[in-house]
Formats: structure tokens, C-alpha cells, sequence
């Protein structure tokens, strides 16, 4: 049989939590500091404000950084994207000696990629996490996620295609943001993910097709139009973290957020 011992209240929304969990299922306040008893729960007053554990710690020079890395990121791959373009196009002509030429001369180009893709997705990370670290400082609550989990949840491949939209869109309700920050991240959402898709079909399309010839003149063209509107997805998010700034800072400069 359960016992009072099996569950703590949380003073924050008289939710009843089994003693397992961290957080409260119902309003995310951590157990560590919004448990109380059951038994000892007020039902007349109203619940204590939270102590706040963490300070505000602006997040704007990590939003920088992001920002910054992100352009850089795209310049670097549409410029690579060119470059595989003009490749395919001489291997397409049946130049395959200058084709290889041109493929070994720009080789440590296309490896820089990746890793400043690495480095802007890190520092996304680093931000994100900074900003759900702030929530209970500017009085927002708090998050399904710790700031740890905020910051590893964008580095799982497959996970974070769902969780980078959850949790910005989590952030900006938190916030007291209204629906057209929401907008710009299902906007950006869209514009990003599904065309993997699409690119990867008209690919398969150029493959069967026609002749290999066609394909090399066709699939670098593709691959720079589809990374092209991605890029176009990835400002929207650049647009969706300055949104989140901004809202940031008015609770933090104590106006009242829209
Ligand atoms: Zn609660």
C-alpha cells in the first residue's frame, strides 16, 4: 500500500507527485525546491513564491555567437555547393581528369563544413540551455528540462528534429510570447526538415531518370536550391532566438510582456 512517504505536493500547484519524479508533472517546478508534504500543503493561502536557485545570466552574447556561426554556415556550404556544382558540370562534359583536379584542390574546403556545422549546433545548444537556465529568475517557470538536458537534447541526432522546435516553442509560451513566435518556429521547421526529403527525391528522380551526365548537371543544381530555402528556414530561426531575446529582456528590464 502507498503511503504519504510515496508522493510530495508541490507548493507551487497542489499537484500530487509520486516521490520518484524530479519535476512536477503538472507545472515542471523541480521537487528539490517546490516539495512540500501533502499533509503539510496550505489549502486557504496562496503558494509561497519559489526560491529562485539561479540567477539571470544574460544570454545575449551566446545568441551572437549563434547568430554569427549560422550565417557562416550557410555562406561556407552554398559556397561548397557551387563548388560541387562546377565538379559535376566538367564530369558531366567528360572532363573527369580537371573534375578530379578541382575535387582535390577544394577537398579541405568541403571537410570545414561539417565543422563549423558542428560548432553552430554547440552553440545553439550552449544558448538554449542558457535561456532555460533564466526562466525562473525572470519568473517564467519552468522548463519540461533542466538546462543540462536543454543543452544535450539539440547534439541527439533524430531527437532534435522534433525538440529544437519543442523547446523554442516551449521557451516563447513561457514567456508569455504570443502566437507569431510560434508562427516563425513552425515556419522555420518547415522549411528546414521536409526538404531533406524532397531534395533526396528529386535526387533519386535525376538518378533513374536520365543519363549519368544528366545527373551530375542536375543533382548539384538541386542541392544548391534545396539548401538554398533551407537557408532561408535557418534565418527564420535566427529571427525565432532574437524574438526570444527580446522577450527575455523585457522581463528582465520588468516590463510587462505582450
Ligand atoms: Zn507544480
Amino acid at each position: 500500500m502507498k503511503t504519504e512517504a510515496d508522493f510530495w505536493a508541490c507548493s507551487q500547484c497542489r499537484s500530487i507527485n509520486p516521490i520518484k519524479s524530479d519535476r512536477c508533472y503538472s507545472c515542471h517546478a523541480p521537487r528539490a525546491v517546490a516539495a512540500v508534504r501533502p499533509t503539510d500543503m496550505s489549502m486557504s493561502s496562496a503558494p509561497a513564491p519559489l526560491a529562485v536557485t539561479s540567477s539571470y545570466r544574460s544570454s545575449v552574447p551566446r545568441a551572437i555567437l549563434v547568430t554569427v556561426l549560422t550565417l557562416l554556415f550557410i555562406a561556407c556550404t552554398l559556397t561548397a555547393l557551387w563548388v560541387a556544382w562546377t565538379i559535376g558540370l566538367l564530369r558531366a562534359e567528360g572532363e573527369r581528369e580537371a573534375a578530379d583536379r578541382l575535387l582535390q584542390l577544394r577537398l579541405p574546403f568541403f571537410l570545414v563544413v561539417p565543422a563549423v556545422g558542428a560548432v553552430t549546433l554547440l552553440s545553439y545548444a550552449a544558448w538554449i540551455s542558457r535561456v532555460v537556465d533564466n526562466l525562473p529568475a525572470l519568473g517564467a517557470g519552468y522548463s519540461r528540462v533542466g538546462p543540462t538536458m536543454a543543452f544535450i537534447e539539440p547534439l541527439l541526432p533524430l531527437i532534435n528534429v522534433y525538440s529544437l522546435a519543442a523547446r523554442a516553442g516551449e521557451v516563447i509560451q513561457k514567456l508569455g510570447g504570443g502566437t507569431h513566435g510560434l508562427a516563425l518556429v513552425a515556419l522555420a521547421w518547415l522549411l528546414v526538415v521536409p526538404t531533406f526529403g524532397v531534395s533526396a527525391w528529386i535526387l533519386r528522380f535525376e538518378r533513374y531518370a536520365g543519363t549519368v551526365a544528366d545527373f551530375f548537371r542536375g543533382a548539384g543544381l538541386t542541392l544548391l536550391v534545396t539548401f538554398g530555402i533551407q537557408s532561408i528556414g535557418l534565418v527564420v530561426g535566427l529571427w525565432v532566438i532574437w524574438h526570444i531575446e527580446s522577450l527575455c529582456s523585457a522581463r528582465a528590464d520588468g516590463e510587462p510582456s505582450r
